[in-house]
C-alpha cells in the first residue's frame, strides 16, 4: 500500500516509476526506470537501441 505522504517523502527514493523495481534503474532526465521498463518506452521516447 502506498499512503500519499510517502509519494512525497520519497523525493530521494529511486525507483521504477513504472513498475517500481529498484534493480537495474536508468535516470532519464527526472523520471527513473528500470531497464526493463526503459526498453519498452524508450521507442516512444525516441530511443532505438539501448543495451
Ligand atoms: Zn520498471
Amino acid at each position: 500500500m502506498v499512503k500519499p505522504e510517502d509519494r512525497f517523502k520519497g523525493k530521494g527514493i529511486r525507483k521504477c516509476k513504472l513498475c517500481g523495481s529498484v534493480r537495474g534503474l536508468i535516470r532519464y532526465h527526472y523520471i527513473y526506470m528500470c531497464r526493463r521498463c526503459f526498453r519498452e518506452v524508450a521507442p516512444d521516447l525516441g530511443f532505438k537501441k539501448y543495451g
